[in-house]
């Protein structure tokens, strides 16, 4: 068992990687997604297999391009890691024992972690990884019965019309048409009332990230925070552990 833990690691690491070409090359608007080999951003220098290795390329050449010396955005290296873990974590809860289960989840996972990273970096959800996903969850729900019917509608209708409310409210300023399409893919992915539940904490985490950053002065009040990220974060949360902190909040009541 501990094999395939380690096995769903290391797979996370190489799709961190391959985030990495796939953001940047949304961002620079280059052809030819899926293949041909990556560049170096500042040189331009094709990189070598050797090159591409997830993060121990990184420390191997000391964060610095292994042609031009210039030094490469710690982002990569913590994308990769943040891919690796996830993947494992996304292994340990949904298990091996369905065929379809785990691809599905992982990809969902890999969509989390790439539109956050690349939301941190250029402050968009790009349409080509979001409008793709909120597809394959409908999907999903339609042919996997994983969500009952009357959940997915009020958890589908719950984000989506809280977002849409504040982003015609406040004509796009507080919140982007990106952050909807989030909500949508949360509504189809958790359902009634989980999707509370990642709400809850995206708001609650990003709010806490925002006071430490305002008192250690790492962000100013007026600079836009990325919300993506936040709500990716409670959604992933959500997901694996939604049912146990339900449990634990109805305790309470
Ligand atoms: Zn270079």
């Amino acid at each position: 068992m501990t094999q395939i833990y380690l096995l769903s690691f290391l797979t996370g690491l190489c799709f961190g990687s391959f985030a990495s070409v796939v953001i940047y090359r949304l961002h620079s608007g280059q052809k030819g997604l899926f293949w041909g080999r990556s560049n170096c951003p500042k040189c331009k220098h094709a990189l070598a297999p050797t090159d591409l290795v997830p993060v121990f390329s990184f420390l191997a050449n000391k964060f610095k391009c292994h042609y031009c010396r210039k030094p490469i955005s710690l982002t990569y290296p913590l994308l990769e890691l943040t891919m690796g873990l996830c993947f494992l974590m996304t292994t340990y809860w949904a298990g091996i024992e369905s065929l379809w289960k785990l691809p599905y989840y992982l990809f969902l996972t890999f969509i989390f972690v790439a539109i956050s990273f690349y939301d941190i970096l250029y402050q968009e959800i790009p349409d080509q990884l979001s409008l793709p996903t909120i597809v394959l969850a409908g999907l999903a729900d339609v042919f996997g019965h994983l969500i009952a019917p009357s959940s997915l509608i009020i958890g589908f209708a719950i984000p989506v019309v809280f977002f849409g409310a504040m982003f015609f409210g406040s004509r796009g300023r507080w919140i982007g048409g990106g952050d909807i399409r989030i909500g949508a893919i949360m509504g189809l992915v958790l359902g009634y009332p989980k999707v509370l539940v990642a709400l809850f904490l995206a708001y609650c985490i990003g709010s806490l990230f925002s006071v430490v950053g305002l008192i250690t002065k790492r962000i100013r009040l007026k600079s836009a925070i990325p919300f993506g990220p936040f709500l990716f974060l409670g959604t992933y949360i959500a997901m694996i552990w939604g049912d146990k902190i339900l449990n634990w909040y109805l305790k309470f009541i």
